[in-house]
């Protein structure tokens, strides 16, 4: 299974964010959409991505001064990428070792979508429930030869 197929299953939208919003705005966004993470386009370029973790972060150091930070001085500007041709088990490796949950997938310079390791883990499981009644079935003698 690729990150094609997932996004296939899931869709290609995702959310971005102007890099001059401030932290509260993004704060909101996240909290609305029921998301986690933010893709920071400008001009529809991807020059970052800011999470949770990051908003989090900046309240705990600043207090509620951080609410009026802007996304720029937060996100993360060296992204880790993916694209459609890679296995799921590549990119779950690959978050698991970097400890991030987020990865825009590109195709060229264009976002194509994002994946969590949320949708991972139940890509991951629907594969293994899949295989298993497989494996039950030829178990029980369902499949001729
Ligand atoms: P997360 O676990 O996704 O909330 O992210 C943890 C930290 O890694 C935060 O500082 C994020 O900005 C950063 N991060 C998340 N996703 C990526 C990514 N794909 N590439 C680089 N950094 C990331």
């Amino acid at each position: 299974m690729t990150v094609r197929d997932l996004l296939n299953a899931k869709g290609r939208e995702f959310e971005s964010i102007d890099p001059d919003t401030t932290i509260k705005q993004a704060m909101t966004r996240i909290t609305q959409k029921r998301i986690g993470s933010l893709l920071v386009m400008q001009e529809e370029e991807l020059i970052g991505i800011i999470t949770e973790r990051d908003m989090f972060r900046v309240i705990l150091e600043r207090g509620t001064e951080g609410f009026n930070v802007k996304v720029r001085d937060v996100m993360t500007v060296n992204i880790v990428i993916g694209i459609l041709d890679d296995a799921i088990e590549e990119v779950s490796a690959l978050m698991t070792n970097n400890r991030f949950r987020h990865l825009p997938i590109m195709e060229g310079k264009t976002v194509v979508g994002i994946i969590s390791i949320g949708d991972v883990v139940k890509a991951q499981a629907q594969n293994l429930s899949i295989e298993n009644r497989y494996l039950k079935d030829f178990i029980i003698g369902k499949y001729p030869g």
